[in-house]
């Protein structure tokens, strides 16, 4: 609920969250980021599907909420969540962070890949994240940068993510 000092000013009370992910690219896997499915000869290696963008946003979500992170809403040793749909554990967050009355302004990603290139794919994952979140695809921005060689290098795929979250009066 919104705080009293809040109430009286007539302002309401934001949260921000920050998400960061990063898998290895390894060979035999598929390359899933923001629930879309990237043809590459490399896919990130991880317990889940390894969607490092859901990842970073479900953790942004957890952040905001001052809740415990991805980890300890869906172990890596839980069998259930052997090749799961991160997408889906998405869902499952922003239901979580919707029934204690916070409501998603918008949220701002950017995904770190020297390779493949991903802008083609980026409106796409915005469609899923909006659709994930429930929210209208305005609010959602997903954007892509390389590190010229300088960190992941290539060898992996990071992703960031800070959402803005609504106190519900
Ligand atoms: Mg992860």
């Amino acid at each position: 609920g919104r705080g009293a000092a809040e109430a009286a000013r007539g302002q309401e009370a934001m949260r921000i969250g920050h998400g960061y992910d990063a898998h290895r690219l390894v060979p035999g896997r598929k390359l899933i980021l923001g629930g879309v499915e990237i043809p590459f000869a490399l896919g990130l290696l991880g317990h889940s599907d390894a969607d490092a963008l859901a990842h970073a946003v479900t953790d942004a979500l957890f952040g905001a909420a001052g809740l415990p992170d991805i980890g300890a809403h869906f172990p890596d040793t839980d069998p259930a969540y052997e090749g799961a749909d991160s997408m889906l554990m998405l869902k499952e967050a922003a239901a979580e962070v919707a029934a204690l009355g916070l409501r998603v302004e918008n949220i701002d990603c950017t995904l770190v890949a020297d390779r493949p290139k991903l802008s083609p794919d980026l409106p796409r994952m915005r469609e899923n994240l909006a659709l994930a979140l429930g929210v209208a695809p305005e609010r959602v921005n997903v954007k892509a940068t390389t590190e010229e060689g300088l960190g992941l290098a290539g060898e992996g795929i990071g992703a960031h993510c800070v959402a803005l979250l609504r106190e519900e009066p």
